[in-house]
C-alpha cells in the first residue's frame, strides 16, 4: 500500500500520542513509588522519634527512679515502638536486611524487658546494658533513614535520567526522521523546481524518479510529465502551424518558383508545335530535355513544399547545413529577390553533418529570414555563414543589415508573444519556435545586435557522430 505523506504525518502524531502516554504513564508510576517510599521514611521517623522519646524517659527514670507519671509515658512509647516495629517489618527488612531486623527487634525486646516496669532504681550493670541498647537502637534507625534517604535520592535521579533519556531519544529519533523525510521530499522537490525551470528554455523533458514512492510528490512528478508531454505536443503543433502559415506568407514567392518553368514549358512546347517540321533531331531532343528539366524544376519546389509542409517533426536523421540553408532558399528565394535583399552564403563543403530534423530546422531559417526581411523593408543584406568551433560544434551566423535590435529588448525577443511589431504584423512566436527547436536538437540560439548596426543570430548544433544515422526520437 503506498504510504503518503498525509498517512506518514498521521503515523508519526499516533506515534507521539503513544510515547507520550508511555512516558506519562511510566512517570505516574515512579511517583507513586517515590510517594510509597517517602511514606516509609515518614514512618521510620516516627520509629527513630518513639526510640528517643523512650530513652529520654530511660534517662530521667535512670535519674529519678520509676514515677508513675513516668512509667505510663514509658509504658506508652513501649506500646508504640512495639507495633511499629511489627508493622514496618517488611520495610525494615527491606533496607536493612531481615537478620539486623532480627537483631533490632531482639535488642528492643531485651530493652523493653529491662526496663519493664521495675518499680526499684536500676543497678548500675543493668543501666549499663540499657545505654547501650538505647544507643544501638538509635543508632540502627538513624542507619535506616540514611537508607532510605539514599534509596529515594537514587529514585529521584533515576527518574530524571530516565525523563531526560526517553524524552532526549523520542526527539533524536522524531529528529532523524524528520530529516531523513525531509532531505528525501527536498530532493525530489529540487528535481521538480530543475525541471520547471527548463520549460522556459524550451526544455520538455520529463522527470525520471529514481524509485517512485506513489505519494504526493509521485503524484505532483506525474502530472508534470504529463503536462511537459502535452506542452511538447502542443510545441510540435506550434511549429507545424507556423510552417503552415509561413507557406501562406510565402505564396506569391513560390508560386513564382512553380510559374518560371511551367513558363518555360510552355514556351519551348510552344517553340516545338510551331517548327516541329524544320527542327532538326538534336534541336528537337534538346528542346524535349528542357522541358524535362524545367518539369523537375517545379516538381522539385512542389515536393520541397510538400515536405515541408508535413508533420514529421520526430523524425532525426543526418543532414547537411547546406541542406537545410537552400531547402529553406527554396522557398524564401523570390521573396528576398521581391525586398531587394543580397544574400551571401559561406558554407564550406567539409562541414561535418548534423543530426536533425530537415522541415523543423527550415522553419527555424524561413523564421530567421521572414524577421530580417520585416527589419529591412528597404532592402539589405542577408549573409549566412558556417564553421566548426574549438568544441567541435557548428556555429552557423545569421547576420543582416537592418534597423538592429534595442538593447533593452534583447533579454526578451526569445519569450513567446514579445513582439515590437504592430498588432496583426508580429505574434511574437517566431524566435521562441526558433528557440525550441534549437533546444530539441541540444543545440543553442543567441542573438547580437546594436541598434541600427543589424543583427546577427548565432546558432550552435553539435556534429552528428557516426552512430547517430537515422534515428527517432
Ligand atoms: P514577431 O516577428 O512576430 O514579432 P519574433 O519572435 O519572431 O516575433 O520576434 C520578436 C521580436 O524580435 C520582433 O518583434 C523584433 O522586435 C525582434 N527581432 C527579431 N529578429 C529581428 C531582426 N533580425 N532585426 C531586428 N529585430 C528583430
Amino acid at each position: 500500500m503506498p504510504v503518503t505523506i498525509r498517512t506518514k504525518i498521521i503515523l508519526g502524531f499516533v506515534a507521539s500520542l503513544i510515547f507520550v502516554s508511555v512516558l506519562s504513564m511510566a512517570f505516574g508510576l515512579n511517583i507513586m513509588t517515590l510517594k510509597n517510599k517517602m511514606v516509609v521514611l515518614d514512618q521510620f521517623h516516627g520509629l527513630l522519634d518513639n526510640i528517643l522519646e523512650i530513652r529520654r524517659y530511660e534517662k530521667n527514670t535512670i535519674l529519678y527512679g520509676y514515677q508513675d507519671k513516668i512509667v505510663v509515658e514509658l509504658q506508652d512509647y513501649l506500646h508504640r515502638t512495639q507495633s511499629d516495629i511489627t508493622s514496618l517489618s517488611d520495610s525494615i527488612s527491606m533496607v536493612a536486611g531481615i537478620d539486623r531486623y532480627n537483631d533490632f527487634k531482639k535488642k528492643f525486646e531485651t530493652y523493653k524487658a529491662l526496663i519493664g516496669t521495675g518499680k526499684n532504681r536500676l543497678d548500675t550493670a543493668k543501666v549499663a546494658q540499657i545505654r547501650s541498647l538505647g544507643s544501638d537502637m538509635v543508632a540502627f534507625c538513624e542507619g535506616l533513614l540514611v537508607k532510605k534517604r539514599e534509596r529515594i535520592n537514587r529514585s529521584l535521579e533515576y527518574m530524571v535520567s530516565f525523563s531526560i533519556i526517553a524524552v532526549g531519544g523520542f526527539i533524536f529519533c522524531v529528529a532523524g526522521l524528520f530529516l531523513f523525510e525531509a532531505k528525501s521530499l527536498l530532493k525530489r522537490l529540487k528535481q521538480v523546481t530543475l525541471a520547471t525551470k527548463s520549460i522556459p528554455k524550451g526544455q520538455f523533458k520529463t522527470i525520471m524518479e529514481e524509485a517512485p514512492k506513489h505519494d504526493e510528490i509521485s503524484q505532483l512528478i506525474a502530472g508534470f510529465n504529463q503536462m511537459v508531454r502535452e506542452l511538447d505536443e502542443k510545441q510540435e503543433q506550434l511549429v507545424q502551424s507556423r510552417k503552415l502559415a509561413s507557406i501562406g506568407t510565402f505564396t506569391s514567392g513560390i508560386a513564382h518558383e512553380i510559374n518560371n518553368p511551367l513558363n518555360n514549358i510552355s514556351l519551348t512546347a510552344d517553340g516545338l508545335l510551331e517548327g516541329f517540321e524544320d527542327l532538326s533531331g538534336t534541336e528537337t531532343r534538346e528542346m524535349i530535355h528542357d522541358i524535362i528539366t524545367q518539369t523537375s524544376r517545379a516538381s522539385g519546389v512542389v515536393k520541397n513544399l510538400l515536405d515541408f509542409s508535413r508533420s514529421d517533426q520526430t523524425v532525426m536523421s543526418r543532414i547537411s547545413v547546406s541542406d537545410v540553408i537552400s531547402g529553406t532558399l527554396g522557398l524564401v528565394r523570390n521573396q528576398l529577390m521581391v525586398n531587394r535583399i543580397r544574400l551571401t552564403t559561406d558554407i564550406p563543403e567539409t562541414l561535418p553533418a548534423i543530426r536533425g530534423n530537415l522541415h523543423n530546422l527550415e522553419q527555424v531559417f524561413i523564421n530567421l529570414f521572414s524577421n530580417a526581411m520585416a527589419a529591412m523593408p528597404a532592402g539589405g543584406d542577408i549573409s549566412i555563414t558556417a564553421d566548426v568551433q574549438e568544441d567541435g560544434r557548428i556555429r552557423i551566423r545569421f547576420k543582416d543589415s537592418g534597423q538592429g535590435i534595442a538593447p533593452e529588448n534583447l533579454a526578451q525577443i526569445f519569450d513567446p508573444f514579445f513582439t515590437t511589431k504592430s498588432v496583426g504584423r508580429g505574434t511574437g512566436l517566431g524566435l521562441s519556435i526558433v528557440y525550441g527547436i534549437i533546444k530539441k536538437h541540444d543545440g543553442h540560439v543567441a542573438v547580437e545586435s546594436d541598434k541600427g548596426q543589424g543583427a546577427c543570430f548565432i546558432i550552435l548544433l553539435p556534429a552528428v557522430t557516426d552512430d547517430q544515422e537515422n534515428v527517432s526520437i
